[in-house]
């Protein structure tokens, strides 16, 4: 173990995703408020396997200034993962959590240490609106929160994303848990502490564009979903309950109809049909049960949640985080 330096009083965690012109305008705005409302703080930016400058970005980020640092991913492992990794390298009292696109505005920063200090250790930033995004967008986020609602044994407030602070104390609950599946928002609902909403706007994206496609988004959505809740196999099951009921009422009443009417031999259609549908049905539960067991092999095969290609700004020797790893020299 490194002697341990004094801890920041907040580390700003920052995922990064092909942001190279979206950096120094990021850091430019973040100082001064930082400067303002905290005695010390560090900021530490998880490149997650970009192809654009944002790695040359960090370094030179860097080189101006030492509470800045990052580490770069040895390919890309998706946002959920870089947060955890910024959790992991984070030494604050506090952390904030905020995009690199200055779509969460530093500005609400102090209002967050505000809630912080009057003793809430899970500050999370409430979207007021979601204008800035399409309507298919819009509706499909509605749509899940509403899913989530219904199926979950967790609550997720509604609005609430990843732009919030959280107590050390939350950080190491989070750190703790040891799944791959990372769903933070709900992760950080599930952790539980007292928590607060900090109503904010989402502004536009600086620079660049999105990295959530609808198709992305989707299966992010069913990650949630299934990290969460079992609810779907249950649908599965008692949809196979119900049908087989009625195939069961069916059958009698067709025996009955023989027995008294004697029998007749039209009705191909409805047979192909009812084949079919049926055959549907236990294709779509297979897949259910199937989605489940993808889940579970991704997570009994225990590999690192990510691989650190470069840090800028850590001692190499920095002792190993618990769940990512650093390539060997020579590799990455
Ligand atoms: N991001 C990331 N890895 C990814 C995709 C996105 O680290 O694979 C980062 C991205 O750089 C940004 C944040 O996650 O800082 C939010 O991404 P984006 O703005 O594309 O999502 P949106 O705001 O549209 O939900
Ligand atoms: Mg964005």
């Amino acid at each position: 173990m490194p002697a341990l330096a004094p801890r920041p009083e907040l580390s700003i965690v920052v995922p990064v995703y092909n942001e190279a012109d979206n950096l120094a305008p990021l850091v430019a705005r973040l100082e001064p408020i930082l400067d303002a409302h905290v005695s010390s703080w560090e900021i530490i930016c998880v490149d997650d396997g970009s192809r654009d400058g944002t790695l040359a970005a960090l370094r030179a980020l860097n080189a101006q200034d030492s509470r800045i640092s990052a580490i770069s991913f040895s390919r890309n492992f998706g946002k959920e993962v870089a947060i955890a990794a910024g959790l992991d390298h984070a030494n604050g009292e506090a952390v904030v959590i905020m995009d690199a696109d200055l779509q969460h505005p530093p500005e609400v920063i102090p209002a967050f240490l505000a809630k912080w200090r009057e003793g809430f250790l899970n500050v999370y930033g409430q979207r007021t609106d979601r204008e800035g995004e399409s309507p298919l967008k819009r509706n499909f986020a509605k749509a899940f929160y509403k899913l989530f609602a219904s199926f979950g044994e967790t609550e997720l407030p509604e609005g609430a994303g990843d732009f919030r602070l959280l107590d050390r104390r939350v950080v190491e609950a989070l750190r703790a848990l040891p799944e791959r599946a990372r769903f933070s928002k709900g992760l950080y609902a599930w952790v539980g502490f007292r928590a607060t909403g900090v109503p904010f706007a989402v502004a536009d994206r600086a620079h660049g564009e999105s990295k959530f496609r609808f198709r992305k988004l989707f299966s992010f959505a069913f990650d949630g979903i299934s990290s969460f809740s079992t609810v779907p196999l249950k649908i599965a099951t008692w949809l196979g309950v119900a049908i087989a009921i009625v195939a069961t009422l069916t059958g009698l009443y067709f025996m009955v109809r023989t027995l008294l009417f004697g029998t007749d031999l039209p009705g191909f259609p409805s047979l192909i049909v009812s084949i079919m549908f049926f055959s549907g049905i236990q294709l779509i539960s297979l897949g259910m049960i199937g989605e489940y067991v993808g889940r579970i092999f991704a997570e009994v095969k225990r590999r690192p949640l990510y691989l650190v290609g470069e840090r800028v700004g850590f001692a190499q020797d920095d002792s190993a985080p618990p769940r990512g790893d650093v390539l060997p020299p020579g590799i990455g």
